[in-house]
């Protein structure tokens, strides 16, 4: 495993951390709570052994059943080997008393009394402006570092540039979690702010380093892209390499669901050099590859199930995965089969637009739905589905 300093603390954290938003589960929908806790205790345990030293979760994921399975993976000393990350539900929290109520909470789940870094989750405009300074949420955090509760506060963002610098100048930040790879290269803080962020002494972490797996198994004309230049390296790795390869990034979360992954990440994880990837890849990535992409994806969806559940059974997730990949791999016909064995399910959206506020991604559910059903469901093109 090699190591990385953690923004300016002492802390060397490895470069591939255990994120437990995509634990294995006993049924198709990635959030459920249905883990299989005895496999998700020996993959986290595994790559501790490994090296991995710190390890991520949040209230809301698995319906709240992954800050459980995680406590239960961190018995037995595993504790003592990792910082242990998590986040206040912002989406929850309405007052001050609620931010400690959660927290608490959030403790007793974990079955711990300490928390190294606490994350504000999904910090946009809207929670920054809202809750965050309302509430006077830092006060509260800071009044919990005092009380020990927690060792350093953090965030993790949503929103555009302009936004992110405003959040890390307004406050002593240990870290920043972000969503970032080489699709996100100019989306949310983008490459602008993680090195912003990095000037400033704020460890950068990254969330979502495969967009949802689409870089792990991307659509044939880029899988020949990159196959045409190193052969051997599977598509996962190209992502990979290409975040460690800036001295900025500290760590890259990754959401693992089976053994198999754990191994091929630390496998990765061996080569995690800065400046291991050529110029030439560098720029066959961040260029022609990202450019590529942008053409073939309609649909920035990274699958992260936060606007579930819909009251009407709506699978969005689901439904934008069947309608991009139909485009990006050149099988709308299978994918409209595949649409009817699901119940032509987007049909179903009333366009209530309640999923849109949890939606990182900004993406307007409730116009996408009925797009979707009449090229999956109605046979349309997409052009003439707008
Ligand atoms: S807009 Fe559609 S998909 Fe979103 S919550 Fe409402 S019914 Fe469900
Ligand atoms: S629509 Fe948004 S919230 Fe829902 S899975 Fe996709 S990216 Fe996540």
């Amino acid at each position: 495993m090699q190591y990385r300093q953690f923004g300016n603390s002492d802390f060397k954290v490895s470069v591939l951390g255990f994120g437990c938003m995509r634990l294995p589960t006993g049924d198709e929908e990635l959030q459920s709570p249905n883990i299989i806790e005895e496999e998700a205790v020996d993959m986290i345990r595994y790559a501790i052994e490994q090296g991995v030293n710190f390890v991520d979760t949040a209230y809301p994921y698995h319906r709240g059943e992954s800050e459980v399975v995680l406590g239960k993976a961190l018995k037995d000393g595993y504790r003592e080997k990792v910082k242990l990350c998590t986040k206040s539900p912002l989406h929850k929290v309405e007052s001050a008393d609620d931010f400690d109520r959660y927290l608490h909470e959030q403790l007793e789940r974990l079955q711990v009394d300490y928390i190294d870094y606490y994350l504000l989750h999904a910090v946009n405009r809207e929670k920054w402006q809202g809750v965050i300074s309302k509430q006077s949420l830092l006060e509260k955090a800071e009044k919990a570092k005092q009380e020990g509760l927690i060792g350093q506060l953090g965030f993790s963002f949503h929103d555009s540039y302009p936004v992110f610098e405003e959040v890390v100048d307004a406050y002593p930040w240990a870290m920043c979690l972000l969503q970032y790879n080489y699709l996100d290269l100019e989306t949310q803080a983008g490459m602008k702010g993680v090195k912003y962020a990095a000037s400033k002494g704020i460890a950068v972490t990254v969330m979502e380093p495969l967009q949802g797996g689409k870089l792990a198994a991307p659509p044939q004309p880029i899988k020949a892209m990159l196959q045409e230049n190193v052969p051997e390296r599977p598509y996962y790795e190209w992502a990979l390499l290409w975040l460690w390869n800036q001295p900025e990034v500290s760590m890259v979360l990754s959401g693992m669901s089976t053994m198999e992954q754990v191994k091929a990440n630390l496998k990765a994880a061996h080569k995690a050099e800065i400046n291991s990837l050529s110029d030439y890849e560098k720029r066959l990535l961040e260029e022609e590859v990202y450019q590529k992409f942008r053409e073939l994806i309609l649909v920035p969806c990274s699958k992260c199930h936060y606007c579930m559940p819909c009251p009407e059974n709506v699978n969005i997730p689901l439904n934008l995965g069947m309608f991009n990949d139909g485009y990006a791999f050149g099988d709308l016909e299978r994918r409209r089969s595949l649409y009817e064995r699901f119940g032509r399910n987007a049909e179903k959206c009333t366009q209530c637009g309640e999923c849109e506020d949890s939606c990182p991604q900004g993406i307007e559910v409730s116009r996408w739905m009925p797009r979707v059903h009449r090229v999956l469901g109605e046979g349309k093109s997409y052009s003439s589905s707008k």
